[in-house]
């Protein structure tokens, strides 16, 4: 099915089959003159100005053309009051800087539109913004380079995410409900569907991998890697997910730190946006279906060195002690982590056991309940790297991936011993062991509580502020207070008749 002949006029551009891989369509931009020439190529009359707030949402501006010089040389004028954990109004006025090397064509807006990643800088001090998540992860990576331990960090995050045909939510004083639901779900076996009901639904935690006409979103998933491709985003691998009513996986290659953070954030504005052409949505929400998996984000992460990779070694599960302490780290300092990579309430309902999802700080070679797993399907020492499987892609980027490297940098510097591994499935272990194992934090607060108490890997070389940290858990906990006081659908089930 050609998803542009679904889409309503303003659904955009659409960029012709071209013979060569869609990569090709975005010629590396190096500087000004490659964009100006890219835009005239493209014929671009619109020029949008992306930046990342600070809850991890994609703000955008637009402006003509023929303002793109103007605005390379000055930067884009706006109003950071407005933004989410930005400035006060007594100092609002911001400036938006093009990196002109994230520079692709949107095809999203109507008209042809030159799309770019922005900074934040202050007009008055003209330095980075301290408070945007892109300022946060420039200053992770110089903490990097100045540590000497490695000269690149790859992250390679694994965005799960449920497609869905209709969503509806509402609440109030007198009531609240939600309701999702999608042609492939297994509770639409018994509904009376135009044309007939086919009856290919996927059964819970059976989404994995089935093909068609049980896998009715392969078109959907394709079109997405499609659109993604031609933005520079490249892909590896694409499938449907384990849950039933519409969960599926695209998993970019691994990349530098902040370029895999822009990546994602365009990862995610793609996928919507594809969706929304086929007239479905799209919800990362960690647990939007009760009783099957929910959607996690793993992340793959690697440290190398003038070319060489550093994780790749002779000790368990063929990793080098470097890789150990790093993984070392990002146990010790998991709690705290999660503030920052599982920042929903949503996010700790799914961190319950026997869904896939990790509850325990250990790590493992092949068990997917375990915090951190060592892929093993390749013995090639560039593949070596370790999965941490806690976050969710609720979390803004920018903060998760610098606070996840920061983590294992301290394992490394402070030679963190990770403990005893384990390759037991940790679902099943008898209770008593399992107890000496420590946990993933029970919900929001609990996580907040950890990082209030555990902060200093992160403010140490400057690159969080204590004050940007109280701000951030100064609002998590006002989501988390809001969420506690209201009554739910469950609980009338369970105590109506108290
Ligand atoms: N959806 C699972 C999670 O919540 C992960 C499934 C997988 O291993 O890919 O983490
Ligand atoms: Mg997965």
């Amino acid at each position: 099915m050609n998803p542009t002949l679904l889409a309503d006029k303003s659904a955009g551009t659409v960029i012709p089959l071209s013979a060569g891989s869609d990569l090709e369509f975005r010629p590396a931009i190096k500087n000004a003159k490659d964009l100006l020439a890219f835009a005239k190529k493209h014929r671009v009359t619109m020029v949008d100005y992306t930046f990342v707030d600070v809850p991890g949402t994609l703000q955008h501006t637009s402006k003509p053309l023929h303002e793109l010089e103007g605005v390379l040389s000055g930067g884009a004028g706006f109003d950071g009051s407005s933004i989410r954990g930005f400035q006060q109004i007594e100092e609002s006025d911001m400036l938006l800087i093009p990196d002109v090397t994230s520079a692709y064509l949107d095809t999203f807006l109507g008209e042809p539109t030159l799309s770019v990643l922005c900074d934040v800088k202050d007009p008055v001090s003209t330095s980075f913004y301290d408070r945007s998540p892109r300022t946060i992860a420039r200053r992770a990576v110089e903490a990097l380079e100045k540590s000497g331990i490695a000269d690149t960090a790859y992250f390679g995050p694994e965005a799960e995410f449920f497609i869905l045909d209709n969503v509806q939510y509402g609440e109030g004083p007198e009531g609240a409900f939600y309701k999702v639901d999608s042609n492939e779900a297994i509770w639409n076996t018994g509904k009376e569907e135009t044309g007939g009901n086919m009856g290919y639904k996927i059964r819970h935690k059976e989404g994995y991998f089935p093909t068609s006409p049980m896998d009715s979103q392969q078109g959907v998933r394709a079109a997405m890697v499609r659109e993604m491709e031609r933005a520079g985003i490249e892909i590896e691998t694409f499938h449907h997910e384990v849950a039933t009513g519409g969960q599926a996986e695209i998993d970019m290659r691994f990349d530098t730190l902040i370029t895999m953070a822009d990546k994602l954030m365009r990862y995610k504005y793609i996928v919507r946006n594809v969706a929304k052409r086929f007239g479905k949505t799209v919800t990362f929400m960690p647990k939007p279906v009760f009783g099957d998996n929910g959607s996690g984000m793993h992340v793959h992460q690697s440290l190398w060195l003038n070319g060489k990779p550093l994780f790749s070694g002779s000790e368990y599960a063929a990793l080098s002690p470097m890789a150990l302490h790093y993984i070392a780290g990002l146990l010790a300092h998991a709690p705290a982590l999660c503030a920052l990579c599982n920042p929903t309430t949503n996010s700790y309902k799914r961190l319950v056991p026997g869904f896939e999802a990790p509850v325990n700080l250990i790590y493992s070679a092949r068990n997917r309940s375990a915090a951190i797993r060592i892929p093993m399907y390749s013995t090639n020492p560039k593949t070596k790297r370790i999965e941490f499987r806690m976050p969710d892609a609720t979390c803004n980027p920018y903060l998760a991936f610098s606070a996840l490297l920061l983590a294992g940098l301290d394992g490394i510097k402070r030679k963190l011993d990770p403990g005893a591994h384990t390759d037991e499935n940790l679902y099943h272990m008898e209770p008593s062991r399992l107890a000496k194992i420590k946990h993933a934090p029970g919900s929001l607060n609990e996580a907040l509580d950890a990082l209030e108490k555990d902060q200093a890997f992160l403010t140490k070389d400057g690159v969080f502020s204590e004050d940007f940290l109280k701000g951030y858990i100064e609002g998590k906990r006002a989501e988390a207070a809001e969420e506690a006081m209201r009554p739910t659908p469950h609980e009338f089930y369970k105590y109506f008749d108290a």
